[in-house]
């Protein structure tokens, strides 16, 4: 019976993580549209987050399953890889908008930034009561996520009352430095969890 009660937890546990996945893999195929239409750094940069945030609930989740560890340690590493050279991407294009200032609609960043700003704030309250370490992790996350979409709302609105277009390519870079950090704490859970 204990252990019946254990397996059930386990699973409950290891289904909201693959909610969380497919939630945030949702957010980043919606933030890249968000970013090509309203041609917004800061955005498209949140964009990687949001598939960083899957990549790390993704690693979560394979542990949580104690399934296939080589596997799982070898994915993690290739797409931090991936999550590194795409931050460095973003870095590079966000310098160059600061030398070349691009035409962003502020409108449409402020309408995804409400949007952003929502679904987090939904998604950190649906998830306060989690009991698992990996659910109270998520949901500190969250409220991370909805802070910096808020410093986006924020961003536009400064943008569109001032014109002062430097805040987009600032947003983008400080959110590509935190992809990167992301990836490098992701390498590091992966060679902790090999035991
Ligand atoms: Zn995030």
């Amino acid at each position: 019976m204990e252990h019946h009660d254990h397996h059930d937890h386990h699973n409950q546990s290891a289904k909201s993580i693959l909610i969380a996945l497919i939630m945030n893999l949702l957010f980043s195929a919606l933030e890249l549209i968000g970013g090509l239409l309203t041609n917004s750094a800061a955005i498209t940069s949140d964009s990687l987050h949001s598939f960083a945030d899957a990549v790390s609930t993704g690693i979560a989740y394979l542990f949580e399953r104690k399934k296939s560890k080589k596997y799982s340690i070898i994915g993690g590493f290739i797409v931090s890889g991936f999550l590194v050279v795409g931050s460095i991407h973003l870095i590079i294009e966000a310098i160059e908008r600061i030398q070349e200032p691009a035409e962003v609609s502020y409108e449409g960043m402020i309408l995804f930034a409400v949007l952003g700003v929502i679904f987090n704030f939904i998604a950190a309250f649906a998830t306060r009561e989690g009991k698992s370490f990996n659910q109270k992790t998520v949901n500190l996350h969250m409220l991370e996520d909805t802070f910096s979409w808020l410093a986006v709302l924020i961003g536009a609105i400064v943008m569109k009352l001032t014109g002062f277009h430097l805040i987009d390519p600032i947003l983008s870079i400080t959110i590509a430095l935190y992809i990167l950090y992301r990836a490098f704490i992701n390498c590091y859970n992966v060679v902790i969890n090999k035991e």
